[in-house]
């Protein structure tokens, strides 16, 4: 972490001329953590990214006469928010609402706003470090009220700030005023450096997931629990009514498989438009065109609650990725480079054979309109039936006894109607193989 009260601990140089930077003052207007710096050399005033977030990886400074950027990696979806919010400053009148919890006059800011979910969310997660290693830091969470109920318990103060996380990218002059007013009212400030990936030994979902409701009646006797996690702006086929045919496919051939499955959908879009047809298993669909609390604590209720969680590359499947025992990812063509960066994991996955075996990909071209709903069910009864298999017996190596653990395994109904698809495909697909051989075969015969 970064001390910036009573005094910024950071060193600052010209992009010009390498000259250090004079007069550092921090400036907090939004997501942006900033040094308003001059240089003595070239005269010019400055404002520079502190390292934190994005900007630990590719910092920006910018010159406050002309807006000019430097951004020596050219990572140009960074650098140009800074300008963008720089040159367009809002009037808007923006003060946190404090949800106080204990006095604390030596504290540590976790500045989680962002204008992406996942961001916030992932920079959300770096609070846990200073509640279990700073505790002499009162730890105050400035976050958007979407996230004010994933803050841990343990906190000092939340600071919620009451704007959609779209709007995350803005500077509030108000807010940058409030949180220097905070700042100057304290013996001793730090800044967390909010990693944006931050690794599973410094979260604990548990803690950022909790009281969930029980929703255990609405599930009993049904399983497995298979959970879409849907979203309208990133799609699974070339538009809404493809991608909603995809998902009744998908929901078809997983019903045929396991005849006690239930169907979990949640996540943004409308579900009317869209709507999947009951066949003879089980469908929750909790879709919503609004964000409310009590859905996204219901959603992750069932998300932990899921056998297997399917959906879109994006920050959608952040959290179905944490909770739930298995995920299968679409990734269109230009989401391969960020694949991984939307995982979570839990606190003991340190098994890198788990991370393979329970968490896979599927690569598509740009509209996911290769990836067949055939496909996705192939993977998923794989993950129920030999990846739960192979998880325990490459632990035999270990010493762990399998012999109590492989019978039931096999035996249960899960396993042996995903088995038994499993064997199905393979079959056909040998068969169709043969077929297409043969074809060929006289095809040449009558060239
Ligand atoms: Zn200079």
């Amino acid at each position: 972490m970064l001390r910036i009260h009573p005094k910024l601990d950071y060193k600052a140089y010209c992009p010009l001329d390498g000259s250090e930077l004079h007069n550092l003052k921090v400036l907090i207007p939004g997501m942006r953590c900033l040094a308003d710096a001059y240089c003595p050399v070239c005269s010019k005033n400055y404002l520079v990214d502190l390292p934190v977030g994005q900007a630990l990886w590719s910092p920006t400074i910018l010159d406050k006469a002309s807006a000019e950027i430097y951004d020596l990696l050219n990572i140009d979806w960074f650098s140009s928010l800074l300008k963008k919010s720089f040159l367009n400053p809002s009037n808007e009148e923006i003060k946190p609402i404090v949800h106080k919890y204990c006095e604390a006059d030596r504290i540590v800011i976790v500045d989680c706003l962002d204008f992406l979910y996942g961001h916030s969310l992932l920079k959300l997660l770096n609070v846990q470090r200073y509640l279990d290693h700073h505790t002499d830091l009162g730890c105050c969470v400035l976050v958007p009220t979407q996230l004010v109920h994933l803050v841990p318990e343990g906190v000092a103060e939340i600071w919620e700030v009451p704007i959609s996380i779209k709007d995350g990218w803005k500077w509030y002059t108000s807010l940058q005023i409030w949180i220097a007013d905070q700042i100057a009212a304290r013996k001793e400030c730090y800044l967390s450096r909010a990693y944006s990936h931050p690794h599973q030994q410094y979260y604990d979902l548990k803690r950022f997931t909790k009281e969930l409701p029980d929703i255990s009646e609405n599930i009993t006797g049904k399983s497995p629990v298979v959970l879409f996690s849907y979203r309208e702006d990133r799609l699974w086929g070339r538009n809404l009514k493809a991608q909603g045919r995809n998902i009744q496919k998908l929901y078809d051939k997983l019903s045929k498989v396991f005849p006690n499955l239930v169907f979990i959908l949640v996540g943004f879009g409308d579900k009317e438009k869209t709507k999947i047809k009951l066949n003879d298993t089980s469908i929750i669909d909790l879709r919503t065109n609004k964000f409310s609390r009590e859905d996204d604590r219901l959603w992750m209720a069932y998300m932990k609650a899921a056998d297997c969680s399917v959906g879109v590359h994006g920050s959608n499947m952040l959290l179905p990725s944490g909770l739930s025992r298995a995920v299968v990812e679409l990734v269109p063509r230009s989401r391969i480079g960020n694949t991984v960066q939307d995982f979570l994991f839990q606190i003991d996955d340190n098994d890198n054979r788990d991370a393979l075996l329970f968490k896979r990909l599927i690569y598509g071209n740009e509209s996911l309109q290769s990836v067949l709903p055939s496909s996705v069910v192939d993977l998923v009864t794989c993950l129920m039936s030999l990846s739960k298999a192979n998880s325990v017996w490459f632990r035999a190596s270990e010493g762990v006894d399998v012999s109590e653990i492989r019978t039931p395994l096999h035996q249960s109904s899960i396993y042996q109607s995903a088995s038994l698809n499993l064997r199905n495909k393979l079959y056909d697909s040998n068969l169709k193989s043969k077929v297409v051989g043969i074809i060929y075969s006289s095809l040449a015969l009558l060239d």
